[in-house]
């Protein structure tokens, strides 16, 4: 049964809305940052062959002509081996006669894995985006959240996707740091950023979801949450510090997690960015009482 195959979450982000979403994994290989609930209790598993095909062929019967865009799910089908990635890239663009991108998650470690030459190779057969959570440029707190990579790490495996000619979607999170570690966030962060140089670029806000290690934190008092004004500080400071090539970067902080939507083109808006962000801190600075996000669930 084709619904079968979606049987636990699946995930994609906001752009993939429209996306024909081809589930290869179910779960994350990695599945330990501790903020991220998204495939707890999700045992990680690589679909089978028939799970996949079955999901291409259903598509294709009721929609071959309208697809256009496929999002490969679950949190990281780069994990999968690029001669596979390859053949089902192939496949999909075979079927699907009016196919324009194809996208997916990349875990850090799973693109270091890969070769410059595969990932051109996959960008070539018509892998063109990668959404890449790189959530902080800060190496104590990439340890902290359990990324499984070192700052340096991080970078590298930005950089690979753009040498590769992929699209890039990197986002990072507001308020990771805490209180605490706000300055460092921010700073470590742009500096990332500003070797990386993505495509796109976006903001989301830390929310404590249920069963996370950060909650538990949280709820024993070692972690203090950012009020809305000190996110919009720690944006500021963190926009100030990125330094992007003329015409290069989409930058959104529209998420539903952040108190103060944001969107522009990096670097042209960066001062309208950081205007708007200065208004904000000027109107929330005197907010004593404001929604806490804990213990979500998705
Ligand atoms: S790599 Fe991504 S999906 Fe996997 S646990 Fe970390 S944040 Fe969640």
């Amino acid at each position: 049964m084709f619904f079968d195959d979606y049987d636990t979450p699946v995930f994609r982000p906001p752009s993939e809305a429209r996306s024909f979403i081809l589930r290869l994994t179910r779960g994350c290989a990695h599945n330990q940052c501790t903020f991220c609930a998204m495939y707890k209790g999700v045992t990680f598993n690589v679909c089978t062959d028939d799970e996949i095909s079955r999901q291409i062929a259903m598509a294709a019967q009721y929609g071959k002509d309208f697809v256009r865009r496929i999002f490969l799910a679950d949190g990281d089908a780069l994990v999968l081996p690029t001669e596979k990635l390859l053949k089902i890239l192939a496949v999909l663009y075979k079927v699907f006669p009016n196919l324009q991108r194809v996208s997916s998650y990349a875990a850090p470690k799973d693109i270091l894995r890969k070769s410059p030459e595969e990932l051109i190779k996959l960008r070539e057969a018509g892998l063109k985006l990668l959404y890449y959570g790189l959530e902080t440029g800060d190496g104590e707190l990439l340890k902290e959240i359990k990324k499984g990579v070192t700052a340096e790490e991080a970078v590298e495996a930005g950089q690979k996707v753009i040498a590769a000619g992929m699209k890039l979607s990197l986002m990072v999170i507001a308020g990771l740091g805490g209180v605490k570690g706000s300055h460092r966030h921010a700073i470590e962060t742009a500096k990332a950023i500003n070797l990386i140089q993505p495509t796109m670029l976006s903001i989301l806000t830390l929310r404590l979801y249920k069963g996370t290690e950060m909650l538990a934190k949280y709820e024993n008092n070692k972690f203090e949450l950012l009020s809305p004004a000190g996110l919009c500080r720690e944006a500021r400071e963190f926009l100030s510090n990125v330094d992007i090539k003329p015409g290069h970067t989409i930058f959104r902080s529209n998420h539903v997690s952040n108190y103060v939507p944001l969107g522009g083109t990096l670097p042209q808006d960066k001062a309208k960015l950081i205007k708007e962000l200065d208004e904000s801190i000027e109107q929330l600075s005197d907010l004593t009482d404001w929604e806490v996000y804990t213990n979500m669930e998705y």
